[in-house]
């Protein structure tokens, strides 16, 4: 009487016969996703709603089959493609084929790293995988980490025990018992004007509000400025201010700047601050030849790495690694029907902000076992050539402004054709990206930069070559004409 249940779960012939034909007609349709002709159908959000069907709940279902043919031409023709040469606008990665492999496992396996018992090898990959990334990092021995859901997750966790150290230090406060003291209100949190806006959501969580971050200007390469962080660092203290932590961001946003990292580490640490290094997006730099501008994350407090970026792994998956691993213990949590008190076994549920927990170490390990790390470093290198060039190319055009030159694999700049004020420039600009996207046939960024509305490329697909970055300025050119020409008569009548 239970045959039907059967189909819907694996362990039985015909469970595993429906899972085979499902996951195969599955991996069809995401293969015909992956090789739209353009990055996106352009679809509108209510021409996509008017299509989906009215009962998302049916009293009975129309089976899988069905299922899966409604989703195939209503939601995945209008993804965005992100394997799509031309998509570069975010850090936003094409999703690797071990990382693809590893998600099918990760998926089927259903391991839950809140406990040993539910996850046996798979919190021992965790383990491993944390322990490669101490050494990548340099960070020593005595560290520890946790694999999060991404930077977000990490940077809120980092200010969390970055937070509830100090009061427990400074005040003899335990945050986790009696919530926040008085003093609170005093505490602050540094990072550069180009950190992260996590940052400042962080502090929001934390309950000391954005107004506890205190920005610090960036010198004329986007990176913290050393002699300012100085500054604020005196002038919060003569306040009364009391600084727990300093935010160094490996890898800014627009400009993949690279903070001076050893020399914040040396500020925080004189100013006894946690010093926390932001590395979701430029940590993969670890993997290249150009470690050395990461120097300085070795003496972090805490670092967020995330996979998901430039390690070219499916979503989500990310890291927060800690220079000690005493420190978890700030927030540590457990229950004994989880992980009872007396028992022996490694508890990954008290070093994390989440209960339940994918197992999404195994993507960054097996893509570690499978590329090593002159491979992984390889597909890094290859996106950051593509962005030189691609700068070159935009150095080289005359109706391109290049505005930046690459730190890492983001390229900044503008399109001008000229006859056009900076007003009508900046609306130029935004208007060309927006019908882009409505066209569908490149996916690109709009960003500021020093006053002005910029154009972005995040080139994150290795196997993105200069030829798609030129047609990608073709069509900037194309589709951007035109506006141009209105914009002009605009201004002329
Ligand atoms: C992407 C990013 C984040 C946010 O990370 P998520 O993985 O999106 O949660 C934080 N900081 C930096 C520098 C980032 O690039």
């Amino acid at each position: 009487m239970t045959r039907e249940h059967d189909r819907q779960f694996l362990g039985t012939p015909a469970g595993d016969a429906a899972y085979r034909e499902a996951v195969e007609r599955a991996r069809e349709l995401a293969l015909d996703a992956a090789n739209s002709e353009k990055p996106f159908s352009g679809a509108e959000p209510a021409a996509i709603r008017d299509a989906l069907p009215e009962d998302v709940l049916p009293e009975s279902g129309v089976g899988l089959d069905a299922a899966l043919d409604e989703v195939a031409e209503d939601v995945l023709a209008h993804t965005v493609n992100v394997s799509h040469p031309r998509t570069a606008a975010h850090l936003h990665t094409p999703p690797s084929v071990p990382g693809l492999a590893a998600e099918t496992l990760v998926a089927a396996t259903n391991q839950s790293l809140d406990s040993y018992d539910q996850s046996g090898a798979a919190t021992v990959v965790e383990q491993r995988l944390v322990e490669s990334l101490l050494d990548l990092y340099d960070l020593p021995e005595s560290g520890d980490g946790v694999v999060t859901s991404g930077g977000t997750q990490s940077n809120f966790q980092a200010l969390l025990l970055a937070r509830d150290r100090h009061l427990a230090e400074a005040f003899d406060h335990d945050v986790q018992k009696s919530g926040l003291p008085p003093a609170a209100s005093d505490l602050r949190v540094l990072c550069s004007a180009e950190a992260h806006f996590t940052t400042e959501q962080s502090a929001h969580h934390l309950g000391l509000g954005h107004d506890a971050v205190v920005t610090v200007d960036t010198d004329e390469n986007h990176r913290m400025d050393v002699d300012a962080l100085d500054a604020a660092i005196d002038r919060l203290e003569a306040d009364g201010k009391s600084v727990f932590a300093v935010v160094g961001t490996a890898g800014t946003t627009d400009f993949g700047a690279v903070d001076p990292l050893d020399a914040v580490a040396e500020r925080a640490a004189a100013a006894g601050a946690w010093f926390h290094v932001d590395a979701a997006f430029g940590g993969a730099l670890a993997l290249t030849e150009d470690a050395d501008r990461l120097a300085g994350v070795e003496r972090a407090d805490s670092v967020s790495a995330d996979f998901h970026k430039l390690f070219f792994q499916p979503i989500s998956a990310g890291a927060l690694l800690l220079g000690d691993a005493a420190d978890f213990a700030h927030a540590a949590r457990n229950d004994d029907y989880l992980n009872p008190a007396d028992s022996a076994l490694p508890n990954l549920v008290s070093k994390s902000t989440q209960t339940t927990r994918r197992f999404d170490a195994l993507k960054p390990y097996l893509a570690f076992r499978a590329l090593g790390r002159d491979g992984l470093g390889g597909l890094v290198d290859a996106v950051r050539q593509t962005a030189n060039r691609a700068a070159t190319l935009l150095d080289a055009a005359d109706d391109f402004t290049l505005l930046a030159e690459p730190s890492i694999n983001t390229v900044l700049f503008r399109y001008d054709p000229g006859a056009l004020s900076d007003d009508a420039l900046d609306e130029l600009n935004t208007a060309t990206r927006e019908a882009l996207f409505r066209d569908g046939r490149a996916v690109l960024a709009r960003t500021e930069v020093g006053g002005v509305e910029a154009l972005k490329l995040t080139l994150m697909n290795p196997r993105t070559t200069l030829d798609d970055v030129a047609d990608v300025l073709d069509l900037v050119r194309e589709v951007g004409r035109d506006i141009a020409v209105d914009l002009e008569a605009a201004t002329t009548t």
